[in-house]
């Protein structure tokens, strides 16, 4: 698959695939720079960010801040906020992007396609007809319509205008 990073950091990149440093989701959750993260929405029990390594423009992962990389850890509260979230990812990326259609859903295990598979997360994927079939190929990219930093803006104004 080829793979183009058009407008990617790639020290941002780098970082995600130190084994050696804390988890980059605990680390980002604990981090005060959110733009610079590229986290869009911030709730009780888990935040939103923008793919490091998206599928598609718009691409977002939902992630409890609680490390786990057990699914059933999560108590009814996380779970319910994540399925909240994941309600309001799809209408963000409905109003900024227009996608045909969605892909939603987890990747548990390194075995099953997880880029981190230490910290588990739930992913939204906005598609578009044309693109290819969708296989949970996290890690792994397309050519992106427009930059991360692009997406990241149009997703925050509409979050910033609901919130308004
Ligand atoms: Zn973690």
């Amino acid at each position: 698959m080829k793979t183009i990073w058009a407008t990617w950091r790639k020290n941002y990149i780098q970082r995600a695939y130190d084994s050696t440093s804390e988890c980059l989701f605990c680390k980002i959750a604990s981090e005060k720079c959110d733009k610079e993260n590229f986290v869009l929405y911030r709730g009780f029990h888990n935040y939103v960010i923008m793919n490091l390594f998206p599928y598609t423009s718009g691409h977002l992962l939902i992630v409890p801040y609680r490390h786990t990389c057990d699914y059933r850890d999560l108590e009814e509260s996380e779970r319910c906020e994540m399925s909240l979230l994941e309600q309001k990812s799809i209408t963000w990326i409905d109003e900024a992007f227009h996608p045909g259609g969605f892909n939603i859903g987890m990747n548990i295990g390194s075995v099953a396609g997880a880029g981190i598979d230490s910290h588990i997360h739930r992913h939204i994927v906005p598609r578009w007809k044309g693109d290819s079939n969708f296989m949970p190929v996290v890690g792994e990219a397309r050519v992106m319509s427009i930059s991360i930093e692009d997406a990241y803006d149009a997703l925050l104004k509409i979050i910033n205008q609901e919130a308004s």
